[in-house]
């Protein structure tokens, strides 16, 4: 409220009773449906505020996930790189657009650090005895064993059709070796270990506000004349400062009042950094600033009292926020003392211009 005052600007009367910016209110309250005009008539412009301000800020954040996991695989005579095993970020990746809606995913075997092992299934031999005939390749045939139990001397002409009369039935699993090729190495002997990197990308996307004024964020989100004062789309490291990037952003905007940078940055904080899991990076950030300017002004009007705030009397206050689509006034007010009369009932309380009560 400490700013200067500037004498309602164009046809200057000495009461300001026909100022263009009352006008601009009077062609608002027509507009209103349920708002009587009244108030108006005799009304005064008494202070004119420009240095106000409003900005929409909206920030996207690119999110870059990386987890890495172990492979194991029959070593097949790849060759053996010897690198060591790198940190997960040392790698390079193609990264996608930071306004991309669908998330990417890319998926990388790191060959440089690979390595081998003796198989501990086999203890590198190929192969273990089979599971099925533990090792002997066969076992006695049950039906030649009870054919001899239950012989009645008079004895089959029939061989016996599950041994052939070999009285072993032959395992089928190792074909009779006792022996079974590793599954683990697959007969190799050993085993390849390597890590393989997951690259995940998401992007997180917050608008905020700042502003001097009581316009509410929903006003100056669909307020359609805010410009664009700077877009940038940069990368972005943990050692990058928000609150740098804004001090710079804002550096060309108005000193007086300032503008409290400190709300963005707690804004930022919460909804991006905090918002990175483990294993997740800010690894580019891209913002856009645009800037509403507002006009604040109060004006007098006798015999009305402000009900919204008391200690302001017979004084009320709007908002003028440029133009709309139709060229009409955009304005907001939430003090206006003739917005509804109840006429119509609690439901919808309109004030009727046949309203008789004031
Ligand atoms: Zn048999
Ligand atoms: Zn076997
Ligand atoms: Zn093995």
């Amino acid at each position: 409220m400490a700013n200067k005052v500037t004498p309602a600007t164009g046809k200057s009367t000495s009461d300001g009773s026909s100022s263009p910016m009352l006008d601009l209110m009077k062609t608002y309250v027509k507009s209103k449906f349920s708002y009587n005009a009244k108030p108006l008539t005799n009304a005064k412009v008494t202070n004119v505020q420009q240095e106000h301000y409003a900005y929409q800020i909206d920030i996207w954040t690119l999110m870059e996930c990386r987890t890495k996991k172990k492979i194991n695989q029959p070593y097949n005579n790849e060759t053996i790189a010897n690198e060591g095993n790198r940190n997960e970020w040392d790698f390079d990746f193609e990264r996608p657009a930071i306004d991309a809606k669908t998330k990417k995913t890319e998926v990388r075997n790191l060959d440089q650090t690979r390595w081998t092992n003796i198989c501990l299934k086999c203890s590198g031999f190929n192969r273990y005895a089979c599971s099925s005939c533990k090792g002997d390749g066969g076992k006695p045939c049950y039906h030649c064993k009870i054919k001899a139990l239950t012989d009645n001397g008079l004895g089959s002409k029939k061989p016996c059709k599950y041994c052939n009369d070999s009285g072993v039935i032959h395992c089928l699993k190792c074909k009779s070796t006792g022996l079974v090729e590793c599954t683990s190495c697959k007969g190799c002997g050993k085993i390849l270990h390597y890590y393989q990197l997951s690259v995940k990308w998401y992007t997180i996307h917050s608008v905020s506000y700042l502003t001097n004024t009581e316009l509410p964020p929903k006003i100056i989100h669909k307020a359609p004349d805010k410009k664009s004062i700077s877009i940038t789309d940069q990368k972005w490291s943990k050692t990058d400062s928000i609150e740098k990037y804004f001090q710079t952003a804002f550096a060309s905007q108005q000193k007086n009042p300032p503008i409290k940078l400190e709300q963005l940055t707690e804004d930022f904080n919460k909804k991006h950094v905090t918002k990175a899991k483990k294993n997740c990076r800010i690894v580019q950030m891209k913002c856009e600033i645009q800037k509403l300017d507002v006009t604040e002004v109060e004006y007098e009007s006798e015999g009305f009292k402000n009900k919204h705030d008391p200690k302001m009397g017979d004084k009320f206050k709007f908002y003028y926020y440029g133009k709309g689509k139709k060229d009409q006034p955009m304005i907001y007010e939430n003090d206006y003392p003739m917005n509804a009369c109840g006429c119509c009932g609690v439901g919808c309380a309109h004030h009727s211009k046949l309203c008789t009560i004031s």
